[in-house]
């Protein structure tokens, strides 16, 4: 089993960590009120005070925060502290819209990067490892907070940043890398270009991976586990609520732990607002404790997902979040019906085809119209014209099975599909129905 970054707070009891949210909680509020006039409004508007927030019960009189307030306040509407005091700024990637910012102090990158060293130490890394950074760099901040988390464990930190897959093999081999961070989708090709070099998974110092910064099925995470040869543990974060490490998973593998000492986490109904009881599922909303820079209350992230606060064997008493089910914004609505990606990844991969896909919507005669494109591999691409086709009518009919609607199934040659090296593009969709409030 492995140990634990810093044990006191990740093992300690649920009345010591209320008890530090709720004096963090109070003083964070207050902290906000007096120096944020975005959300003083906000507060004022509703009729809530600082002096109405006692303890994290309270926290639902708080209003929210949404992405359209952080593109409303860009750049520095949001800020908690004087420009002077803050030291860097990381940047969304952008997947849904325009890009926001997020200010940090000396503070706040270290807890951040105290988060991502939890998640080191959770995937059983220590001092002797060697970590190979292949998040990208730069404003995303995927390769900053693996970075610093890194160094924290005082592993021996190799920054590739993402892409050139050629070098990141060699590096890999050459320097007996024993721990490899990167998105899911990119593990999965560097997995498969090893392959086609020749390595088997045992050739490679590799023993496990931390994967996150989009959503990966169970099914795309045995298939990285088996070409790599190794445990892959996922982590999830997001800009605006410093990175990632806000939730990390352990030798479980069963629900990633909330770094509950800094992020305060309700799940609520995305229509209504109305929070929901443990364990139902619906949009994820966090407010950040003791940040200084960006201290964001009740921002919704509207990552779909489910709360467990059962007990964890590996010891760890944080709250547990799901594997995100998707975006609320991911979900393709298609003639009526609602898809998410993750369902065709997950019948994809069953079925034996690899993560290579792309799922296209359109609209033709007024009717919604679904293709998945499908990589076949070098095996499958020898057989017949009737055996592909036979091939698309049965994936056609599993789809339909999972999803209750049939699209047209595309198996295409191998290659043929886009590889990405940071978060994957899977959905095109030309029907331009939604208006994505600016984006
Ligand atoms: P952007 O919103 O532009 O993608 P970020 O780079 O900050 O900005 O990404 C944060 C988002 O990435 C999260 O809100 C979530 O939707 C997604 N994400 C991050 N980690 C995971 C993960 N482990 N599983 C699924 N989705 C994830
Ligand atoms: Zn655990």
């Amino acid at each position: 089993m492995s140990g634990y970054y810093q044990k006191d707070i990740e093992t300690a009891s649920r009345e010591q960590i209320l008890a530090i949210q709720n004096e963090k909680l109070v003083r964070q509020v207050r902290r906000v009120y007096d120096n944020v006039p975005y959300y003083k409004k906000l507060m004022d508007d509703k009729g809530v005070s600082p002096d109405d927030i006692k303890t994290v019960d309270d926290i639902k009189k708080l209003p929210f925060l949404s992405k359209a307030d952080l593109r409303d306040a860009y750049p520095y509407g949001l800020l908690g502290t004087d420009l002077k005091d803050c030291v860097r700024i990381q940047s969304t990637s952008g997947t849904t819209g325009k890009r926001v910012v997020a200010f940090y102090t000396q503070h706040d990158i270290d807890l951040w990067e105290e988060c991502c060293a939890r998640a080191i130490v959770a995937a059983g890394g220590t001092n002797e490892d060697v970590v190979q950074v292949c998040y990208g760099y730069g404003l995303f901040t995927g390769g900053a907070g693996l970075h610093g988390g890194s160094h924290k464990v005082g592993c021996l930190t190799l920054p590739m940043s993402s892409g050139n897959t050629e070098r990141q093999i060699q590096f890999m081999m050459d320097l007996n890398a024993t721990i490899l961070c990167c998105t899911p989708s990119y593990a999965a090709f560097i997995g498969e270009s090893l392959a086609e070099k020749g390595y088997k998974p045992e050739d490679n110092k590799l023993k496990a991976g931390i994967f996150g910064a989009e959503p990966w099925t169970e099914e795309m995470r045995r298939g990285i586990e088996k070409s790599l040869g190794i445990k892959a543990y996922d982590i999830y974060g997001l800009t605006e609520i410093s990175g990632p490490g806000v939730a990390f998973e352990c030798e479980e593998q069963n629900g990633m732990h909330i770094c509950e000492d800094h992020f305060y986490a309700e799940i609520i109904d995305p229509d209504t607002g109305e929070t929901l009881p443990e364990g139902e599922q619906g949009e994820l909303v966090f407010t950040s404790l003791d940040k200084e820079a960006f201290p964001l209350l009740r921002y919704r992230t509207r990552d779909i997902c489910v709360l467990t606060r059962e007990k964890c064997s590996c010891g760890r008493t944080h709250v547990r979040m799901c594997k995100p089910r998707g975006r609320s914004d991911d979900m393709l609505i298609i003639r009526g019906v609602n898809v998410f990606p993750s369902q065709i990844e997950t019948v994809l991969l069953n079925e034996g085809y690899a993560p290579n896909y792309l799922i296209e919507v359109d609209r033709k005669n007024n009717s919604d119209t679904l293709d998945v494109y499908v990589e076949l591999s070098k095996e499958m691409f020898s057989d017949k014209v009737s055996d592909v086709q036979a091939k698309e009518l049965q994936l056609a009919g599993a789809m339909r099975q999972m999803l209750g609607i049939g699209p047209r199934m595309h198996l295409v040659p191998p290659m043929t599909i886009a590889r990405s090296e940071g978060k994957a593009v899977r959905v095109v969709d030309k029907r331009n129905l939604v208006d994505k409030g600016g984006k």
